[in-house]
Formats: structure tokens, C-alpha cells, sequence
């Protein structure tokens, strides 16, 4: 796997010096994991390796990678061929972050599902305007799954794989990751909730709806397409289970 171990030992640039050591420290690796190309998957120098090279004690060291753990941006593994390894963070790590935020914030999930109902119409959008085509395939796999479904769990997994695969034919990196944390955070929400078969064909019908205005790079019509989706869905989330949605985004759930 990728990655200069030598330059990223050696680096001799500077990252921000202010706030504790031990995050400076962490700004440092990841600074070192661009400039020595270290992708996913990659081994990180060993703890000793680092200690001696940059001179920094084992408690600094283990507190900044534990900090990069709790980002995502490492995995710290065990064993005798363990040690930290480069992660790409997910939305899924940004929402936990944003979770515990709003959980302090007192939001609730129809303060997130209102949220993604602003952002997501916009990245179909976009998504149709500008999009690779390459997912239409899949995305037309994903009502079929969602209409096969022998249960609710993997009926809703179709359902939810569809809006992951319409949003990532958005080529705005930072609607998509805002979109996906939204909605990871909905999803998570809804857990366990039924997912009866008359409502099943009636997603199918509109992903399909999305998905056409999608194959045919009609923005306007995609646009509408998925805020009529969402907003009929949170109008059936509203009658059907209004307490899941007056609830609290709960970080400690
Ligand atoms: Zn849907």
C-alpha cells in the first residue's frame, strides 16, 4: 500500500503549533500522511519510529493518535503486526461527532430529517446536471432490492442504498459528505422501524421517479422529483410515528 515511510519521518515542515501538544502533534501526522501519499489501508511508522524521529514522549504520541482514532482518521490495530493504520473518515464518523453535538444541542430528528430535506433536492440536482452515469445501474438495483425484499431490514437497506447512490453521483464533495451525515443520522434513527409493503412500492415508485429525471439529465425535474419524495415521506413519518420524530438526537443510544 502507498505511502513514503522515509519522507513522511523526515518531513521538515511546519503544521499550526497552537493548542495542547498532543493535537499539534496530531496535525503533524496528518500533515506527514499527505505529503508522504499514505492512502487508506496504509501502515504508519511504529511508535518508535516516530518517537525518535520527531522527539516526542510516548504519552504525546499515543494521546494524538488516539485523537486521530476518535476522527477517523487511524485505526489503532492490536497484535503483533499491529499499529496505526490510515483510515479514510466516513460521514458515519462525522456523525457521530455532529450526533453528540446535537444531542448537547437538544435538536430533534425532525430537525435533522427538515435539514436533509433542504440539502437533498439540491444535490439530486446537481447529481443529474453533472453526474457520471455510472451508478444508474446500480441505483435501478437498489428499487429492485427494495421490491424483492423478503423483509422489512433488507427492504429499507434497497431504500437507503438508493439515496447513498443517488447522492454520490453528486460531484460536490462537500453536499455529498453534509448529505450523507444527515442522513446516516436519520437512518439510525429509524432503525428497527417497520417497513410495511404498501409503503416499499410506494418509495419504488418515486426513487424510480428520481432516478428517471436522473437518467435523463432533466436537474429541475430531478430536483422536484426528490423534495416531493421527501416531503411526502415526512409527512408519513409525521401521522405514523410522531414521537420518533419529536424525539432527540440521542448521542448516547
Ligand atoms: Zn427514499
Amino acid at each position: 500500500l502507498g505511502g513514503d515511510k522515509d519522507r513522511f519521518l523526515a518531513s521538515a515542515g511546519r503544521s499550526n503549533r497552537r493548542g495542547k501538544k498532543s493535537e499539534i502533534f496530531a496535525r503533524e501526522i496528518v500533515r506527514r500522511i499527505g505529503e508522504a501519499g499514505f492512502t487508506e489501508g496504509a501502515m504508519l511508522p511504529n511508535e518508535q519510529e516516530m518517537i525518535e524521529a520527531f522527539g516526542v514522549g510516548r504519552p504525546t504520541l499515543r494521546e494524538a493518535l488516539r485523537l486521530l482514532e476518535s476522527r477517523g482518521v487511524v485505526e489503532i490495530r492490536s497484535g503483533r503486526y499491529g499499529g496505526p493504520v490510515v483510515r479514510k473518515p466516513t460521514a458515519a464518523d462525522l456523525g457521530h461527532t455532529l450526533t453528540l453535538m446535537l444531542h448537547l444541542d437538544g435538536a430533534t430528528v425532525k430537525d435533522v430529517f427538515d435539514a436533509r430535506l433542504a440539502i437533498e433536492p439540491l444535490i439530486i440536482k446537481e447529481a443529474a446536471a453533472n453526474g457520471a452515469a455510472d451508478l444508474l445501474g446500480e441505483l435501478e438495483g437498489a428499487i429492485a432490492e427494495t421490491r424483492s425484499a423478503s423483509s422489512d431490514e433488507v427492504a429499507r437497506t434497497g431504500s437507503i442504498r438508493f439515496h447513498v447512490l443517488a447522492a454520490q453521483m453528486c460531484p460536490n464533495p462537500v453536499l455529498l459528505l453534509v448529505q450523507d451525515t444527515l442522513r446516516s443520522i436519520c437512518d439510525t434513527a429509524f432503525e428497527g422501524v417497520g417497513y410495511p409493503g404498501e409503503l416499499r412500492e410506494r418509495d419504488a415508485i418515486e426513487h424510480e421517479a428520481i432516478l428517471q429525471a436522473l437518467r435523463s439529465r432533466n436537474p429541475e425535474k430531478a430536483e422536484r422529483a426528490a423534495r416531493r419524495h421527501l416531503e411526502r415521506a415526512s409527512g408519513y413519518w409525521a401521522v405514523n410515528y410522531p414521537t420518533l420524530l419529536g424525539r432527540a438526537v440521542d448521542w448516547s443510544a
